[in-house]
């Protein structure tokens, strides 16, 4: 997202005065003054007032443009566990809903967690399950870790290794799980910089290394496809698709390509109306660029379990290199941003029709549900030993 990050209070209620009624907006800012109230005298190892964590975390979501409720709940995420609020005073003064989230993100925070690699794919399928009651507690979560990585260079070195291992390990497949790319990737990002600061800046600095000569072949590609697609009079927004540092380590590193190996290094997205526009797109595009065997997908019919939808080819753009080129629509577009969480986005504006997109949301749930042992939520919940979400 190229969006300013929200960082102070003034910013959050700028962002939400675009998409939240009055009444919602007047309910968020007595959130604010609770938190800051009941977290007066307190300090982040920054030495920033702590108040402006949970806003930060808030902000993080409303940057997806999430409800009310889920905004509350991210402003009082620490109240219970930091302050001498109580659940049942929390209650009182909110509702049970908010409350609830609350609660649940307390609860997280408190498992403690055995550093045993074979028992984290376990214990990280069932903490999706028992999120999956309310999947708003798992966003705000993850808006939580995702400030701490933001501001992980105020704690000691030790300490930032393991939290980004256990980002990576963790919180950052949990991101993907849902769906929620925008911020899985800067969770990976992060972590990254962290754990292999060699390998990170070397990616950096090679990416840097051709950037004009890269940017400068997209922009002539997607002014030729522009033209093209003008003549044929589809609408369509084409762009250069942002790249991300740790996806290019993942295909260096883990399976061993060179970095001139790597496609998505070039590569642009072309969002369009409809699913009929995405095929008559794709035709055009492999009339215009020769495709490469093998590496054309339809996401459309056969969507991941994330509900990710699009069409992917790699094509030889106009100086022989190859060129990823992904095509979807602008509900999918919205749903591979932000995954789960946009059942609970402000529709308004973001040009994401509901048409289809509950029985979608549903699908997710479904899958979650499959995956669900005998054992409910908050009994498995006491019996994990682990401790991912300590902060
Ligand atoms: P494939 O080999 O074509 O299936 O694609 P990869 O797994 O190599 O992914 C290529 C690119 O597609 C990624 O860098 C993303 O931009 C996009 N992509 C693939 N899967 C997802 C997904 O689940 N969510 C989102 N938002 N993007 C995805």
């Amino acid at each position: 997202m190229t969006k300013k990050q929200i960082v102070s209070i003034e910013d959050l209620l700028d962002a939400l005065g675009e998409y939240m009624g009055d009444d919602d907006i007047a309910e968020v800012k007595r959130a604010y003054e609770y938190a800051k109230l009941h977290h007066t005298g307190q300090f982040r190892r920054s030495g920033e007032p702590y108040i402006l964590h949970p806003v930060q975390v808030a902000g993080i979501l409303v940057d997806i443009g999430l409800d009310a409720t889920t905004i509350i709940g991210a402003l009082l995420h620490d109240v219970v566990e930091d302050t001498d609020i109580s659940l049942q005073q929390l209650t009182d003064d909110f509702g049970p809903d908010v409350a609830m989230l609350v609660d649940g993100v307390t609860k997280l925070g408190k498992i403690k967690y055995k550093s045993k690699k074979e028992e984290l794919a376990e214990n990280h399928r069932k903490m999706i399950i028992a999120m999956a009651e309310d999947v708003r507690v798992i966003l705000i979560k993850l808006a939580d870790r995702l400030h701490n990585m933001r501001t992980l260079q105020h704690m000691p070195k030790e300490k930032q290794v393991q939290k980004a291992e256990e980002t990576l390990e963790i919180f950052a497949p949990l991101a993907h799980r849902m769906g929620i790319s925008t911020i899985k990737w800067e969770l990976e990002d992060i972590s990254l910089r962290y754990i292999n600061p060699q390998q990170y800046y070397k990616i950096v600095s090679m990416m840097k290394q051709k950037r004009t000569e890269r940017e400068a072949l997209v922009t002539s590609v997607i002014t030729e496809v522009n033209g093209v697609l003008e003549e044929v009079h589809i609408d369509a927004d084409v762009n250069g698709r942002p790249k991300h540092i740790y996806s290019i380590y993942n295909k260096m590193f883990k399976h061993k390509k060179e970095f001139n190996e790597i496609y998505d290094l070039m590569a642009v997205r072309i969002i369009v109306d409809s699913i009929r526009d995405c095929y008559a797109v794709l035709g055009i595009i492999h009339t215009q660029y020769k495709p490469m065997p093998g590496r054309f997908k339809d996401y459309i019919a056969m969507p991941k379990p994330n509900m990710y939808q699009s069409l992917h080819t790699t094509v030889i753009g106009p100086k022989g290199e190859p060129l990823e080129v992904q095509i979807r629509t602008k509900d999918m577009h919205f749903i591979a941003e932000f995954g789960i969480a946009a059942h609970w986005a402000y529709k308004e504006g973001k040009n994401v029709s509901t048409n289809g997109f509950d029985e979608k949301i549903a699908h997710l749930r479904e899958i979650l549900e499959l995956q669900k042992d005998t054992t409910d939520a908050e009994e498995f919940m006491e019996s994990l030993k682990v401790d991912f979400f300590s902060d």
